[in-house]
Formats: structure tokens, sequence, C-alpha cells
């Protein structure tokens, strides 16, 4: 399998252990919690002291998991998954948990993150293990466990080391629960106390829909095995320079989630206001593109003192669909999800916030939309630097040729999505929102500077294509 055609998670995850709750239920509402980070497909494994049962499936977590299938997940412990594909892999099989024989007992594995040493895992596997059938590297890693003798805890600490990329990881057998992250933390994962249990999860807001206490952030190179009294933990391996991605503060976690300690949502509201500050604009109104550009478009209001309004309507209830839209709807896929408000939009002069542009395709689209609509002036204001360089470590970031600000620069991506003027949050500005030095964090889209190998013909691949230097 090559990194090429593995599918990239994009994912969250959950773990609980809490005898004599309704553990899949609270997995459930976690899981619910956790859905902006993929939703393609969802599971959750229950664990009594007999036995590990699985339900996944393609789909919302409301549409996988029914009350009457709900009540027949029951166990002392649980771990859930929310998954998010690019093309061709949107399988049922690689839907999460992957469950694997462990001897006579189970592993099941629910991962966020991407690795990148697939084919020594494999190789690993091979020699070890019962052959594969699905083709993450999700499934591998599940292999990889299940070939180590001794507890959960004891085989985590062993595969940790061959282990290579991001991962963020619970897993679970019939007797134990277990967390464990990357050296470099490049994806978040916490602990939170629950009244009578432990819990761990992708995301703070995850904690919160569930009733638990957020106790601590799993460290990067440690794993815990989680009990219904406590957490036990292990440094597995010397923690890395932490290096959480900075594109989950950015777009990817949801705004009430803590990063670090920090609110999202402050932090966005911070970048719209560095932006204001390091690119004003003369216009009449600023609006942020619903939902990920609406706390910078804040801050950017706030800091120029041009009034915040709303100038169009998301439509809450599109998601990634399995009913691809025709031809026709496809090339206006801008229209299925925001619909302009003309009476606010006609005649005035608008400073447009959103989070990101990647290919540029969102942001050609809904400049016209509000021209369409009567706009005097759009001023797109992007609350990140521009992304140039593909994330090879579970963000969807593609190769380099398809990245439009890797191919043209800034006053060609203006013109070529038709705005009137385009700037973009520089890296100190984006350091100064954070408040917290940008050392922390993993930012290979803007920069470039990859913190964990990658192997080197994929890298070629993506990389290819180099823009002209001249134009970079
Ligand atoms: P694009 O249309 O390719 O330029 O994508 C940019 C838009 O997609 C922005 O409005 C972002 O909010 C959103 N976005 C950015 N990164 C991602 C991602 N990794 N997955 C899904 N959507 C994204």
């Amino acid at each position: 399998m090559s990194l090429e055609d593995s599918p990239k998670e994009e994912c969250g995850v959950v773990g609980i252990v809490a005898p004599g709750r309704h553990v899949a239920r609270l997995a459930y509402f976690a899981l619910h919690a956790l859905q902006h980070r993929g939703q393609e497909s969802a599971g959750i494994a229950v664990a009594d002291a007999g036995h590990v049962m699985v339900q996944r499936d393609l789909g919302l977590v409301s549409t996988v998991f029914t009350e009457p299938g709900l009540r027949g997940l029951q166990g002392d412990s649980a771990i859930g998954h929310v998954r998010y594909s690019t093309t061709g892999g949107n399988r049922w099989e690689n839907a999460q948990p992957v469950v694997r024989n462990r001897g006579r007992a189970v592993v099941a594995v629910a991962h966020n993150g991407n690795l990148t040493n697939t084919e020594d895992l494999r190789s690993m596997v091979d020699t070890h293990g019962e052959p594969l059938l699905a083709t993450t590297d999700s499934e591998l890693m599940a292999a990889v466990l299940a070939a180590q003798e001794g507890s959960l805890l004891d085989a985590a600490c062993a595969v940790m080391p061959h282990l290579v990329g991001a991962y963020s990881v619970v897993c679970l057998t019939e007797t134990e629960t277990v967390a464990f992250r990357d050296p470099h933390g490049v994806r978040p994962l916490v602990i939170g106390r629950l009244e009578d249990g432990w819990c761990v999860a992708s995301e703070t807001c995850a904690l919160d829909q569930i009733g638990a206490a957020f106790e601590r952030e799993v460290r990067p190179g440690e794993a815990v095995r989680i009990t219904a009294t406590g957490v036990e933990s292990r440094q597995a391996l010397p923690p890395g320079a932490s290096r959480m991605c900075v594109f989950e503060n950015i777009y990817f976690a949801r705004p009430d989630t803590l990063l670090g300690g920090r609110n999202v949502w402050l932090q966005r509201q911070r970048m719209g206001a560095e932006l204001a500050r390091c690119a004003p604009a003369d216009a009449d109104l600023v609006v942020g593109l619903p939902d990920s550009g609406t706390p910078a478009a804040i801050g950017f209001a706030r800091e120029s003192g041009i009034p915040y309004g709303e100038a169009v309507v998301r439509n809450r209830y599109v998601g990634r669909s399995f009913i691809q839209p025709d031809q026709e709807l496809r090339r206006e896929g801008v229209k299925l999800k925001f619909n302009p408000l003309r009476e606010v939009i006609e005649g005035r002069r608008l400073v447009v916030v959103d989070d990101s542009i990647v290919r540029g395709t969102t942001t050609k689209q809904v400049v016209q939309l509000l021209r369409d609509a009567g706009a005097a002036e759009v001023h797109m204001r992007i609350s990140s630097p521009p992304v140039a360089w593909p994330c090879f470590y579970g963000i969807d970031m593609p190769d380099r040729a398809e990245l439009i600000a890797a191919q043209h620069p800034i006053d060609e991506v203006a013109d070529l999505t038709g705005c009137t003027s385009l700037a973009y949050l520089p890296l100190d500005a984006l350091q100064r929102a954070l408040e917290t030095p940008l050392e922390g964090f993993c930012h290979a889209c803007f920069s470039g500077d990859y913190p964990i190998p990658v192997p080197s013909g994929t890298r070629k691949l993506r990389l290819e294509r180099e823009p002209d230097p001249a134009r970079a």
C-alpha cells in the first residue's frame, strides 16, 4: 500500500470507562460533539470482562446508531470513532474501530492521524500476525498491537517506537482501555474525569457533552490506561518537541474546545483582530463565512470599527453527502451551502473573512455569489497564512500542484478568485493570536517545515511541480 492510495484520516476519537453507566450511550453523545472531525463513518466498540462488540457503518453518528442498536452495546468500557476520508477511502471496511484477534482475545482500535511508515509496519505484521484485509494505516496499527504479548498498555508501549507519523489512538480489549499519542502530539487528545469513571477524547467539547471535567492532555509520547478509578501513565517515548497541528486552532477543532488550555474561539477572534491590523480595508460591513470564518470576522470587525453582519445564510444540513449532486449543481457547489442575503449585500463594500484558502474553489464561488447579489466590493481576508504545502499528518491538504497559493502569488490568487483585494494572516501575526510560540506547532502546510519524516518517494510525488521561484 502506498500512502498515495491510503485514505487520509481526519478523525475524532473517544474512550470511556465507567462501569454501571451505559458507556455506549456516552460514547454516542461524545461522538456527536466530534462530528465535525469526520462525517463519513462512525463506530463504537464496547467491552465487558468477556466480550468486545463493535458497531460501525458509513454515515453520520445519528444515522449509524439507533436506539435498539445502542441498547445492545452493553459493557463497562467503550471506544468510538468518527472518520473523514478523502477520495477512495470511503468504504465500509475502513470504518473504525478496527477489530483484530489477539490470541484468544480481541483488540479494537480507533485512530486519528496518519502514519508515514506504513511499508515498515506492514513487514512487521507479515512476520508476526494474520493477513490484513483493509487498507488503512489504522488497521496496520491494530495488527501490530495485536501481535504484541502482555497487557494492552505493554503492547502500546512496545509498538509506539515503531510508529512514525501523527497518531492519537484509543484502543480496548475485554479487560483494558488504553490511549496513546505520538511524541510530537500532532493531533489533540485529552483526558476527562466523570463522576463515576474516566475518559479520553479528541477535544474538550466532547468532555463537556458527557459531563466530564477536563483533567489534562495526554502528553506527547505518553500511553495511558484508563480505569474506573483513574489513569495509569507511562511515558513510552521521550517527548519530542510538541508540534500540535496549528490548523486545528485555525479551522479543524470546534471553537468551544480548549487546545493547549486555550479557548479556540478566542484565538480565532484574535486572528481576525490581527488581520484587521495587518490588512485593513475600507468597507461598509465585515462578514464571516459561517461557521469557520465567524469568530475571526467578529475579531476583524471589533478591531477595525466596521460593523459586523451576515451576508449569507448557511444550510446546516448539507454535509459530506453520499448522494452526489449532478454536474450542473456541483459546478455551483457553494450554492448548496450558502444563500446570499441580497438585501444586506446590495451596493455595499464587504470585508469577507474565511479561515483558509486551499484550492481556491470556495473563495472563487463565494466572491461570484456575493457579486451576483450586488456587492460593490469584496475584500477577502483570510485568517491563516497561504496554504502552500501538503499535509502528511492527517489533514486533507492536497498536492502542491492543487494548492492555489503554491502555484500563484497573492495578486494572481486575487485575480483568479475575482475579489477586489485579498490578504492573508502572516505567520508572526498568527503566533500573536495564538499567544503561544509557533515552535510548539506543526505549521508545515504554511512553511514546508515538516517535523516528522515523510517517505521520500511519497514526498517527492506530493511536492512535485514546484512553483516558479520568481512567482512564489
Ligand atoms: P478550497 O475551496 O479548496 O479553497 O477550501 C477552502 C475552504 O474549505 C475554506 O472555506 C475552509 O473553511 C475549508 N477547509 C479548509 N481546510 C479544509 C480541510 N482540510 N477539509 C475540509 N475543509 C477545509
